[in-house]
């Protein structure tokens, strides 16, 4: 069965399409600058190189119509027919307390990502938007969606309840729900697998790091506890993010820099974390070259990215009650040994060691943990659409067999 993953922003479209007989990919691509007279198709048929497509393109449902004939295209395509497709997963970032795993597209779930909107106002209405797109190119094709929150459900309620007066909770939905879900749970299954260790009685903390970051603590192969919140802002310094902070900077920032909300929200949001406080870049390529030329304000910015990291493996390790193995994955996880070697150097109490050989690698998956050391330490590169496409496919074949 072949099946095609959607991951739609609000300008963008990024797509892979899976044979789910080996999960192979057989065509990825991106469409960006959706809106535009110079919107850009760039797709790559798995072995080919790519090709690059820049028209006009005004909607996502004329962007995923491109996509689809270059899926077919004589040259370029990897199908003979549209109808090769069986089925569409989608990334959807807001489930809300509603969705604790994916679910079939039907008119309630469109509803209820709708519901969801204030939640998520950047993503949700774009994958909503995504949805409606794919449904009138390839009508009559199931479509499943894929929640970054979904895998977070499991906290329990003291992990993800505010201190707050509780009718926000019952009113608004003000709750620590965590994201980049899809990913730790990748994570979790592929380290269960890599360890050859059933998840039951496994003790994971992922530490996805990417542009966006958090870590997760996994149990049983469930999340009981991750460091985003009710939105992505909380938890550890990110790109451009602040992660933690004190609540009240905000009104003491916001009174003595007379900001409004959206500026405050785009302070927070887009000038903060890495490039805030280094001044450069949210780029940790750039930061680390930058340390490495001895800069300070670029050192400072790491040594607080670093610093804040291993906060949240000590307190994962106490919420988890020990742990069996450390994993780094997404852009920084996976590419950044300096980052690696930084953090496990600092988590002796841990008993953690790594083999710095083995930690000299980039983008592969490896296990880097020392001979001595107590807990296992694994890079994996994650892989959410895999996880997009298995979903799609199980519950489209559910649907099928009328389970
Ligand atoms: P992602 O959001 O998962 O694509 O990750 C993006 C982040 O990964 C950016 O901060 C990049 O600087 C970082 N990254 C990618 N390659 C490297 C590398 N070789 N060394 C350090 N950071 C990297």
């Amino acid at each position: 069965m072949k099946v095609f993953v959607l991951n739609c922003g609000s300008s963008s479209v990024k797509y892979q399409l899976f044979n789910m007989e080996d999960e192979s990919v057989m065509a990825k691509g991106l469409v960006e600058r959706i809106g535009s007279d110079d919107a850009i198709l760039t797709h790559t048929p798995t072995g080919r190189s790519s090709v690059k497509q820049v028209s006009s393109i005004l909607d996502h449902t004329t962007a995923i119509g491109q996509v689809l004939e270059m899926l077919v295209h004589p040259e370029h395509g990897v199908i003979r027919d549209i109808s090769e497709i069986r089925a569409v997963g989608h990334r959807v970032l807001h489930g809300g307390p509603t969705f604790t795993q994916s679910v079939l597209i039907n008119s309630e779930v469109k509803d209820a990502i709708r519901d969801c909107i204030p939640l998520g106002p950047l993503h949700n209405p774009a994958n909503l938007m995504g949805i409606l797109a794919a449904e009138s190119n390839i009508p009559g094709v199931p479509q499943v969606a894929v929640f970054d929150t979904a895998f977070h459900q499991t906290m329990p309620k003291h992990a993800f309840l505010y201190p707050l007066p509780y009718v926000l909770y019952e009113r608004h939905k003000v709750r620590r729900y965590g994201f980049h879900g899809t990913s730790h749970r990748y994570i979790a299954r592929r380290a269960a697998e890599a360890l050859n260790r059933p998840s039951k009685g496994l003790r994971l903390i992922s530490c996805h790091l990417g542009n966006g970051a958090s870590v997760a603590a996994i149990k049983d192969g469930k999340c009981i506890d991750t460091s985003m919140g009710l939105t992505p802002l909380e938890g550890l310094m990110m790109g451009t993010r602040s992660g933690d902070i004190d609540p009240a900077v905000v009104f003491y920032v916001m009174k003595h820099e007379n900001l409004t909300i959206d500026e405050m929200d785009s302070l927070l949001n887009k000038h903060s974390g890495l490039l805030g406080v280094s001044g450069i870049s949210g780029d940790m390529r750039e930061i680390e070259a930058a340390v490495k030329s001895g800069d300070e304000r670029a050192k400072v910015a790491f040594d607080i990215y670093e610093y804040r990291i291993r906060k949240y493996i000590g307190a994962y390790a106490v919420a988890l009650d020990g742990v069996d193995a450390i994993v780094f994955t997404a852009g920084i996880g996976e590419n950044s040994p300096f980052l690696r070697q930084r953090v496990c150097e600092g988590l002796g109490f841990l008993g953690v060691t790594i083999d710095p050989e083995k930690n000299n690698s980039r983008g592969k998956e490896v296990n880097i943990t020392g001979e001595d050391s107590k807990v296992k330490v694994l890079v994996i590169p994650t892989n959410e659409e895999l996880v997009i496409a298995r979903d799609t496919l199980e519950i489209v074949s559910a649907a099928n067999s009328g389970n």
